[in-house]
C-alpha cells in the first residue's frame, strides 16, 4: 500500500488518522482531536509529522493542532470556507489537491455538520477521510447547514467507488447500529453488519474503516435512495432528500 494509515484513538470516541506515505516517507495527520496519543503513535514510529489536515472546526477535531505545530513543525491544511479555525498555512475548498509525498488527495466540500466541513480523498489509495460528514453507518449532526445540504454532501461521497474505504471522525457505529435496525429491519445486509459491528465492539476493535459499498447497503442515510427503504417508512413517492431529512430527523430524537 503506497498510503500506510494508522488509526489513534482520541478523547472519549474519536479517530485521528496517520497517513504515510511510503514512497517518500512523508507523514500527514487527518484532524487533531488531542496532541498526545498523536504524538505517542508517532514516537512508536519513530515518525515525524508534516502536514496536518484538517476537515472542521469542532473542538474535538482541532484542540490538538497547536501543540503538534510546535512539537513537530507541521504544515496545517484546512477549509477555505469554515470560520473558527486555527492559523492554517493553507486553505482549501472542492476540487482542489493535497500532496503527501507522491500520494495526492482531493478535496470535497461537504456541508452541513459545519457550513465548511471538507472530506479528503485519495483515489489511487481507496480512502476517504469524511470525519463529521459520513460515518459508520450513520452522519453527523445538521448543526449548521440544512438538510438538502447535507444531503447533497452525502450523495456526492456515497458516488465515489463501492471499494472506496471510509475513515470517520467518531466510534459511533454501536448507537448507529440500533438506530438502522429501527429503520430498516428487514434489511439482510443490515443483519449480517450488525453481528460483524458487535463482534468488533466485544474486543474494543475499531469499526473504521467501512468499505464505501458495504455504507450504501447498510448506512440509513444512504439507505433513502432504495424503493423498499422508503416504502418501508411510509415514504413511497418522496425524493430522496426527503427521505433523508425524516430520517436524519427520526435519529435526532432517537
Ligand atoms: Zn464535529
Ligand atoms: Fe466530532
Amino acid at each position: 500500500m503506497p498510503l500506510e494509515v494508522v488509526v489513534v484513538p482520541c478523547r472519549t470516541d474519536n479517530y485521528a488518522y496517520l497517513l504515510r506515505d511510503t514512497a517518500s516517507g512523508r507523514v500527514g495527520l487527518v484532524d487533531a482531536p488531542e496532541a498526545g496519543p498523536i504524538a505517542a503513535a508517532l514516537a512508536a514510529r519513530g515518525w515525524g509529522l508534516h502536514t496536518i489536515l484538517l476537515t472542521h472546526r469542532h473542538d474535538d477535531h482541532i484542540a490538538g493542532v497547536a501543540e503538534l505545530v510546535a512539537g513537530f513543525g507541521a504544515e496545517v491544511t484546512g477549509p477555505a470556507g469554515e470560520k473558527g479555525m486555527p492559523p492554517l498555512d493553507r486553505a482549501v475548498a472542492e476540487g482542489d489537491t493535497v500532496a503527501l509525498g507522491e500520494s495526492r488527495a482531493t478535496v470535497l466540500d461537504v456541508p452541513g455538520h459545519t457550513l465548511g466541513h471538507i472530506a479528503y480523498h485519495f483515489a489511487d489509495a481507496e480512502a476517504l477521510f469524511s470525519a463529521d460528514s459520513l460515518m459508520v453507518m450513520g452522519c453527523g449532526r445538521v448543526f449548521e447547514g440544512t438538510l438538502p445540504q447535507m444531503w447533497q454532501s452525502l450523495a456526492k461521497m456515497a458516488a465515489l467507488p463501492d471499494t472506496t474505504m471510509v475513515y470517520s471522525g467518531h466510534e459511533y457505529a454501536e448507537g448507529n447500529l440500533r438506530f438502522a435496525l429501527s429503520v430498516d429491519a428487514a434489511n439482510p445486509a443490515l443483519q449480517a453488519r450488525a453481528a460483524e459491528i458487535a463482534a468488533l465492539r466485544k474486543n474494543g476493535a475499531p469499526t473504521v474503516p467501512a468499505l464505501l459499498g458495504l455504507e450504501r447497503q447498510t448506512n440509513p442515510f444512504l439507505r433513502v435512495v432504495d424503493p423498499g427503504f422508503k416504502a418501508g417508512l411510509g415514504l413511497s413517492g418522496s425524493s430522496d432528500a426527503q427521505v433523508f431529512a425524516e430520517v436524519r430527523r427520526r435519529k435526532d430524537s432517537f
